[in-house]
């Protein structure tokens, strides 16, 4: 957004130059530079580029949270209106982190409304869950996920379960107060998880099953 706005002004400039006359028609005199059109479109650019630089802050903030926690660079990017219909990836899943025969990539892609969903989480980390908790939890589980991708696990079942057991962690690292990171991960445990697909689902992700960690932060410790 800011390339656009600068080149829109820079155009308008050329444009003022180009065709400049003054009140008479005359090409070679002296024409008012027109600073009201383009400080109109710097100031719609302004406008327009805060929400962009919101989701550019929240990327830095989850990449640089999320690396420490995993204990190696990770970065998250949020996909964009376009990502929802020309997915590049041939994907539509809430996120993905790419594969090679060399294991994962260090980039976890967030679908739009994931990002939707983690500014809701970073507006609400303090407060507590809205009246409609769904998204907030749902894009914090997404990034939890996306972590245990990131960090090398590449069975769904199990990425899924691992993230379940450390959703209490990820919403801490990403600043929720512990009220707030215990009922996300609480509301996912009970209200998602089982409904999950079979893909994800696992019915030994459960205290005592084959996918228990014995971690502290699984909702069935909290
Ligand atoms: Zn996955």
């Amino acid at each position: 957004m800011v390339v656009i706005t600068l080149t829109a002004a820079l155009c308008s400039y050329y444009v003022w130059h180009w065709w400049r006359a003054d009140s008479m028609g005359n090409r070679d005199g002296k024409a008012a530079f027109p600073w009201m059109p383009i400080g109109v479109v710097l100031l719609i650019g302004a406008v327009a580029d805060t929400p962009e630089r919101r989701v550019r802050t929240m990327e830095r903030d989850t990449s640089v949270a999320m690396s420490r926690l995993l204990g190696q660079p990770v970065t998250y990017e949020c996909g964009n209106l376009w990502s929802l219909f020309f997915d590049r990836h041939g994907h539509m899943a809430r996120g993905y982190v790419m594969w090679t025969e060399h294991g994962p990539d260090t980039v976890a892609q967030l679908r739009r409304d994931s990002c939707q969903g983690l500014a809701e989480f970073f507006k609400q980390r303090q407060k507590g869950l809205p009246d409609n908790p769904r998204p907030m939890v749902e894009a914090l589980h997404v990034v939890s996920h996306e972590a245990r991708h990131l960090a090398g696990e590449h069975r769904e079942d199990k990425a899924e379960c691992q993230a379940v057991q450390r959703n209490f962690e990820v919403a801490e690292a990403l600043g929720a107060s512990r009220d707030v990171a215990r009922s996300i991960a609480l509301f996912y445990w009970n209200e998602q998880y089982p409904h999950q697909s079979q893909t994800y689902f696992s019915p030994e992700c459960r205290s005592g099953g084959a996918l228990d960690e014995k971690i502290s932060t699984a909702p069935w410790r909290l």
